[in-house]
């Protein structure tokens, strides 16, 4: 993969860079400007090598269309507040403001331009149409720089495109997500990988590869109660995935011939309703009432996961155990959380939060960053690394 140093001097050039600006927002208020932050490092070094830095992301899914709702605005005043310089916000991607905006650029100057996914070409599954887009968007600049991790996973008009109209690199953010990553195909081991959130059809992929892989896998969030179930148990008005019950029972079976411990709550905690305030107890696993939903693995299961995520040497995590937006059930997100960083601490173990809910929750719950080994910017990006796939906004740029 080509990095940095290989775009030489890039000074007085303009250099676009994609990057992923793809943040939690209240309104007009960035609720966690993780992604922000994770790309100024790339950002300051283009500026200190003089380059004329152009920035492109996307913001939600407005679906090809202007919705100024999803305006970059927001994020292109938090980032010259963390740059301690100006952000000159362009009104199009690669139209008429756009091209005035870069002309009149300073060596050093950081233009955004608007979110690339207002065009409809910029995700369009028609090859021809996204390089004729990716073209006007290349006419921009002298050097193309891969920055947005969370994007990698898919061949888009500005992170793979472009990628193959101008010199292309990967940004640091980047390198430093694929190396991270990369610790896990020939891990230190045990290799624990704790994976959550709600539906275990999104992460059947990475589930079957990890079978071949990781030493032991830890379950809970939403997904659990297909675990549960393919164990024969009853899981009230828990989230259930029906038509993953048979998949899901093989997975049983494929781990217990290869060797790889599952760990399964427990016990859970089971509420009267989805809601912050409703009245809850924590029930054994094989006993929810049928009355009853789970929102969040149990006290002993806490403890559970804890102790076998620290008795780890390489420790991946993908997904909230449970809701924890509400308060009164972020406690097995808290003690997953805990076990990631008591495992670097105690055990020397190399910890890695899989982006997206995780990574927020992480900051949310008042977790200080710096404590893990690496938290991806990437959840989606992250999760097809590990399931072995070329990614196709990488294999771009080798
Ligand atoms: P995902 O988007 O798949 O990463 O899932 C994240 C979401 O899963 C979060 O918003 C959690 O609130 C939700 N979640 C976690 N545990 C449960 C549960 N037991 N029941 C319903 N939703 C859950």
């Amino acid at each position: 993969m080509k990095t940095l140093k290989d775009l030489g001097n890039v000074s007085g050039k303009r250099v676009l860079v994609r990057a992923d600006f793809n943040v939690p927002l209240d309104g007009t208020t960035i609720t966690d400007d993780g992604r922000i932050r994770a790309a100024l490092p790339t950002i300051n070094a283009l500026r200190e090598a003089g380059a004329k830095v152009i920035v492109m992301a996307h913001l939600g899914r407005p679906k090809g269309q202007v919705v100024p709702e999803l305006s970059l605005a927001p994020v292109a005043a938090r980032l010259g507040e963390l740059l301690g310089a100006p952000v000159t916000l362009a009104a199009d991607t690669y139209g008429e403001d756009a091209q005035a905006k870069v002309a009149a650029m300073a060596d050093g100057d950081v233009v955004l331009l608007e979110n690339v996914r207002f065009n409809p070409e910029e995700t369009s599954k028609d090859a021809e149409e996204r390089a004729a887009y990716a073209k006007k968007i290349a006419a921009l600049g002298d050097a193309f720089v891969s920055d947005g991790f969370g994007v990698v996973h898919r061949a888009q008009g500005s992170n793979y495109d472009v990628a193959t109209d101008l010199p292309a690199a990967a940004g640091l953010l980047v390198e430093k997500e694929v190396t991270a990553l990369s610790k896990t195909n020939d891990p230190e081991r045990p290799l624990t990988v704790v994976l959550g959130g709600s539906k275990v059809s999104d992460k059947l992929g990475v589930i079957s590869n990890l079978l071949n892989k990781a030493d032991r896998l830890v379950i809970g969030g939403g997904m659990v109660f297909t675990f549960l179930k393919a164990l024969g148990y009853e899981v009230g008005k828990s989230l259930l995935e029906e038509d993953q019950v048979a998949t899901v029972q093989g997975y049983l079976e494929k781990a217990k011939e290869n060797g790889v411990e599952i760990v399964l709550p427990t016990d859970i905690l089971a509420a009267d309703s989805f809601a912050a305030d409703t009245a809850y107890e924590a029930v054994p696993a094989d006993a929810i009432p049928a009355d009853k939903i789970g929102l969040d693995i149990g006290p002993d299961s806490q403890k559970l996961f804890h102790d076998k995520i620290v008795d780890s040497k390489t420790v991946v995590w993908n997904g909230p155990m449970g809701v924890f937006e509400f308060p009164n059930f972020a406690g097995g997100t808290r003690a997953v959380a805990q076990g990631l960083i008591d495992a670097t601490a105690e055990n020397g173990a190399f910890s890695i939060v899989g982006g997206g809910d995780s990574a927020s929750a992480v900051r949310n719950l008042g977790f200080d960053e710096s404590k893990f080994s690496h938290i991806s910017t990437g959840g989606g990006a992250s999760l097809e690394f590990l399931e072995g796939k070329t990614l196709p906004g990488l294999s771009v740029l080798d």
